[in-house]
């Protein structure tokens, strides 16, 4: 290929993106920056927090500029270098962006990744990545589950749900689910483990605490939060004494220009509660560590991992929409190469 193509946002999204956000151009492949390389992506990360950054809006990270490209995970292939340490031919995992090739310098999030023995690269964007890890670390180091403890899970059947849900059985904790529609009601349960499954869709606070409650009648332990919104009121009527909330997404809020809050909060203060605010980015130089471990329990069979891979960056915002109308099964991949 002698063009790069590159997937830009031109106007911030006011609530739910639309194509007109975005545009599509084909520009020449870059040459590689002083001291750094060029990649071909062959597998971009479409993730909740992207539609973030295309804020203009106080994050962890600056947001993306107009005109350039969205901001994306990515594994690919070095194309050309001025690196001795990233020869090209050599696979790479880092932070890009959703184009046929990206300018890369080492220093920020680029490393070197060994693709052999690994069903597809693509694994470097699901377990063995920043999401299957986010699972991973926010479950066993932030939240400290340990066996016998009731694990709440929203948005427990995607792609960092499943990965939650499966390590609290390995731990050895009772796990309630909650996703939306009975399809994946029946995958929380069949496909990663969890002992209970509530659809949250359609179901007032109320109705939804009742559902938890019976669950989980002494509450739960650890609270792994991934929604936000009345999901969360719901849950935050159900906590155990003493329970860990680890706040590791807000879906529901994230395209809402009017956020929708909790009004529940004084349940953290009823039931000495803490709630811990979580970025995976805190524990990168433990990645190798945790994605060793991701890896074993794959081989082993003790987790399951599903990737909703969809193709042609000319269909990036088709795939990036499937995030928020729950269309994806599994970790949501673009491969474009
Ligand atoms: P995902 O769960 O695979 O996909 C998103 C899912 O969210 C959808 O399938 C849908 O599932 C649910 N959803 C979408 N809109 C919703 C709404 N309005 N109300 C309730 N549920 C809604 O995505 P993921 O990559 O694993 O991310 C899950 C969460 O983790 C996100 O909040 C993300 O921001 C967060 N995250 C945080 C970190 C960190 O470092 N803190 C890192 C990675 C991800 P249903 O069909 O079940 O509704």
């Amino acid at each position: 290929m002698s063009a790069n193509r590159r997937f830009l946002l031109i106007r911030r999204p006011n609530g739910e993106p639309v194509p007109e956000d975005f545009r599509l151009v084909e520009e020449e492949v870059p040459d590689p920056p002083a001291g750094g390389f060029v990649v071909r992506n062959h597998f971009c990360s479409l993730d909740p927090a992207q539609r973030g950054w295309m804020d203009d809006a106080p994050s962890y990270v600056p947001p993306i500029e107009l005109g350039d490209p969205v901001r994306a995970t990515t594994v690919g292939v070095i194309h050309a270098s001025d690196n001795p340490d990233f020869p090209p031919g050599q696979w790479v995992l880092g932070m890009n962006a959703l184009e046929d090739y990206s300018q890369a310098v080492p220093g920020g999030f680029a490393m070197l990744i060994d693709v052999s023995g690994v069903a597809s690269p693509s694994r470097f964007l699901s377990a063995m990545g920043a999401v299957g890890l986010t699972a991973y670390f926010g479950l066993l180091e932030v939240a400290k589950a340990q066996q016998g403890e009731t694990l709440l899970v929203s948005g427990a059947a995607g792609a960092v749900g499943s990965a939650v849900g499966q390590i609290g059985k390995i731990v050895g904790c009772r796990t309630v689910g909650i996703a939306g529609g009975p399809a994946k009601c029946r995958r929380l349960t069949e496909d990663y483990g969890y002992d209970v499954a509530i659809d949250y869709k359609g179901k007032s606070v109320g109705e939804l605490a009742a559902e938890i409650a019976a669950a989980a009648p002494g509450g739960a332990d650890i609270v792994f939060e991934n929604v936000g919104g009345d999901v969360m009121d719901a849950e935050l009527l159900n906590l155990a004494h003493g329970a860990r909330i680890v706040l590791c997404g807000l879906i529901s809020e994230y395209n809402s220009p009017e956020k929708i809050g909790i009004r529940n909060l004084w349940q953290v203060l009823a039931k000495e509660a803490t709630v811990h605010g979580y970025l995976v980015s805190r524990f990168m130089d433990r990645f190798a560590e945790g994605g060793a471990q991701m890896a074993e329990w794959m081989a082993d069979g003790r987790l399951r991992v599903d990737e909703d891979v969809q193709e042609g960056l000319e269909n990036a915002y088709a795939a990036f929409m499937r995030l928020f109308s729950g269309a994806n099964t599994g970790k949501l991949i673009l491969k474009i190469a």
